[in-house]
């Protein structure tokens, strides 16, 4: 039970539109189906459109809750089959859950593990009821049903839970999309009824159905009727072109409820957020900015840069001349490629600093804009 008021200003006109400064070009957000959003968690409040970091082990790599926190973030992402396997479910509730374990107060969403079973495990067996892998860490067999996952999930402590779905890789043939669409409907179903609702706290279905508008459609149906607390759009970001993305987002939110969060996963460039937001979602997740940032590649207003680049040695400027994060207010460009050459530790968590406080400042950016329209 997640209370979310959203608010839309519907009688302004749709095509109007806010030019941004973004990766050094002025870029449009149109009104369209944009919202601003309260969901109202027992760890605190957030404010949408947002952006989740990914702490997939129960840690953003590299910045302590400080650090997590000075970048704007309000809820931070967890992995269920990562943290199931290791160090597992049991432990982290031992400890009090995931809040305490990580030394993280505000809330805290988990995926169901449906995506990592099909693109890391050694995938053996999908029945109607579980998927039976192996893990990718020591090959140990695992079976996970969606009461399973659920229970994870509760163990972990997420204010936000996610229900299990099968993934598919794309492209995918109808009857291969329309077969995992019905599991992940049922899986769904299963997750919703072993689900214990608690205030403050949450489970999302997830629409799937590949790139097929009648799969989509009839998904969302299903999702709806069930009562969710929101809903995700799951396989998109799978190799499709922003294009088709977009179409599916089209008619997709509008199957959706008004009053219900809308969570697009595992989305994306910087410019994939603002045609989702425009297209009516409320919250997304991307390793981009922190894998980005651990590889030297900092997102900025004048555009992307690799800080490994020779031309940074002797560069005296920050990295971002609109940026007043820890990174830009303290280090050089030249300091930030002397530690990449060197692999100290340090260049990765700083990026990774000022490329989370990028995201969450365009996050921040679109809302004000969105409440002012
Ligand atoms: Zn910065």
């Amino acid at each position: 039970m997640l209370n979310f008021s959203v608010f839309h200003k519907k009688e302004s006109n749709a095509s109007s539109q806010r030019i941004l400064k973004m990766n050094g070009e002025a870029v449009s957000l149109k009104k369209g189906k944009a919202r601003v959003g309260r969901i109202e968690t027992a760890h605190g409040i957030i404010e949408t459109p947002c952006f989740m970091p990914v702490g997939t082990k129960g840690t953003v790599k590299g910045l302590k809750k400080e650090d997590i926190e000075a970048t704007g973030a309000q809820i931070i992402l967890a992995n269920t089959y990562h943290m199931m396997l290791q160090p597992s479910a049991e432990r982290v509730q031992q400890f009090g859950g995931l809040h305490k374990f990580m030394n993280w107060n505000k809330p805290i969403l988990t995926d169901s593990g449906g995506f990592q079973i099909m693109s890391l495990s050694g995938l053996c067996k999908l029945t109607d009821d579980a998927a039976i892998f192996r893990s990718h860490i020591d090959g140990a067999m695992h079976v996970l049903t969606p009461s399973r996952s659920i229970e994870i999930q509760h163990m972990l402590g997420s204010n936000i839970t996610m229900v299990l779905d099968q993934c598919i890789h794309n492209p995918a043939a109808h009857k291969v999309a329309e077969a995992a669409m019905y599991r992940s409907t049922r899986w769904a179903e299963l997750s919703k009824n072993s689900y214990k609702p608690r205030k403050g706290y949450g489970i999302f279905g997830i629409v799937q159905g590949g790139l097929y508008e009648d799969l989509r459609r009839e998904s969302a149906k299903h999702l709806v009727d069930m009562e969710f607390d929101g809903y995700a759009i799951g396989g998109l970001a799978v190799g499709e072109s922003q294009n088709e993305m977009f179409s599916v987002l089209d008619y997709i939110t509008e199957c959706l409820p008004e009053n219900k969060p809308r969570y697009l996963m595992g989305v994306g460039t910087p410019s994939d957020i603002i045609g989702a937001v425009e297209r009516g979602v409320d919250m997304f997740d991307c390793v981009m900015p922190s894998r980005c940032g651990r590889n030297g590649r900092a997102f900025t207003s004048a555009g992307q840069l690799n800080i490994r680049n020779a031309k940074y040695a002797s560069d005296c400027n920050n990295l971002d001349s609109e940026c007043d994060c820890y990174t830009c207010m303290h280090y050089t460009n030249g300091y930030l490629h002397h530690l990449f050459k060197a692999k100290e530790m340090l260049g990765g968590i700083l990026l990774t600093i000022h490329n989370l406080h990028y995201y969450n400042s365009l996050m921040s950016i679109i809302r004000e804009h969105i409440r002012n329209w």
